[in-house]
């Protein structure tokens, strides 16, 4: 018997459930044909935590978690948690600090190439987004909250910069344009003009990086006139170094033009831990409705299989490679089919999340 893997499911709030179980049948189905042992565990999480226990990341969600090779998480609602929940302000924030998630990687691709003339056809970029600092409040400290009311006039909302948090994400950046071998060029983001301390310190380990990486081009860029210019010339982007603030609003950008929020997979990564977690919030104007578009969760678990091939857990065991080109390959075939049956209804389909669910496993 194969060695097994052990993989924790955490629906979370809103759409969670219903693109999660998306994502933990395709990938059960995935890798039963490719080899692959994995072992399904479902951890509370969100209000259906809170409702059980009066918080929403209970400490046994936790320690189950680190005894896990991996996490699939579902969106979390955090803005709409109740005040009396013993983890507020936001359990997602709370999971990147205590498990040191320090890099999001979000990959914005064409999926639904020629069948729709409103997204470019020629898009293929990554967000390198730093995870762990910033202007987030919620963990940019190590203990307390970065915001606060001085007086009932004022709030001061502290932004936090340091060395090692730029030049591990700059690292990041580097290593996967240099593994894309797309045009190895890193496009790095910031408001150096204005924020002059905090976007000059990360400017300066970034080119300290760079030092390190000659076959990699490295581009600074103004982080309004990339908004501008991912929206003129999308396809001349390859990787997007950014800082947690800017690479948040630039991924919701970059994924609308390739068809939107249901297409946005990404993956949360530290040296030991990884998660899958789709870019998209909860949703809860579709929530329940069984018409999410599970896209994005689900190549963000592919996302975590490339993760675990390449980490000490997953001892190079080819089978996490083969299980992640299946899913992506099955998903590149469904989406370009015209067929109304193979889409969700947020780029233009008819079916259902479940519908879109069973075609795609019997194409794997
Ligand atoms: P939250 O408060 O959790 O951030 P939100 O509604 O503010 O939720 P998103 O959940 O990111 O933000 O949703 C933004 C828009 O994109 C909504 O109209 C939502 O229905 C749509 N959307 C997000 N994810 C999906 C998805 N997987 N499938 C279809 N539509 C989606």
């Amino acid at each position: 018997m194969s060695h097994s893997y052990k993989i924790a499911v955490l629906n979370g709030d809103g759409i969670g459930p219903e693109v999660v179980g998306s994502a933990r049948s395709v990938l059960e189905n995935a890798a039963s044909k490719n080899n692959l042992n994995l072992e399904f565990f479902e951890l509370p999480i969100g209000m259906e935590a809170y409702r059980k226990w009066g918080r929403t990341f209970p400490p046994e969600t936790m320690q189950s978690m680190r005894e896990s090779d991996g996490w699939i998480l579902g969106p979390l609602q955090s803005g709409s948690y109740p005040r009396d929940d013993k983890d507020y302000p936001m359990a997602s924030g709370k999971i990147r600090k205590a498990f040191d998630l320090y890099a999001n990687i979000r990959p914005v691709k064409s999926l639904v190439q020629g069948s729709d003339s409103r997204f470019p056809s020629n898009i293929d970029l990554v967000i390198v987004r730093e995870n762990t600092e910033d202007f987030y409040p919620d963990r940019n400290l190590f203990k307390g909250y970065g915001e606060f009311w001085p007086n009932q006039d004022t709030v001061v909302s502290l932004r936090v910069v340091t060395r090692n948090a730029c030049r591990r994400i700059s690292e990041t950046a580097f290593n996967l344009a240099r593994a894309r071998k797309k045009t190895r060029l890193v496009t790095a983001i910031h408001k150096a003009n204005v924020l002059i301390e905090g976007d000059g310190l990360f400017l300066g380990e970034v080119r300290k990086v760079k030092e390190s990486f000659p076959d990699v081009r490295l581009e600074e860029k103004l982080v309004d006139s990339t908004a501008l210019d991912l929206i003129l010339s999308p396809e001349n982007f390859d990787v997007i170094l950014a800082m947690n603030m800017f690479g948040d609003i630039l991924s919701d950008e970059a994924a609308g033009l390739v068809g939107g929020l249901g297409l946005a997979p990404s993956l949360n990564a530290g040296d030991k831990y990884a998660m899958a977690q789709s870019v998209h919030g909860s949703a809860p104007d579709i929530a329940g409705k069984g018409i999410a578009n599970p896209v994005a969760e689900i190549l963000s678990t592919a996302m975590l299989l490339d993760w675990l091939y390449s980490s000490e857990k997953g001892r190079n065991n080819e089978s996490f490679f083969k299980t992640a080109r299946a899913i992506e390959n099955a998903i590149k075939m469904q989406l370009t089919s015209s067929d109304p049956r193979d889409r969700t209804r947020d780029i233009g389909g008819q079916a259902s999340t479940t519908e879109f669910t069973s075609r795609l496993i019997s194409r794997l």
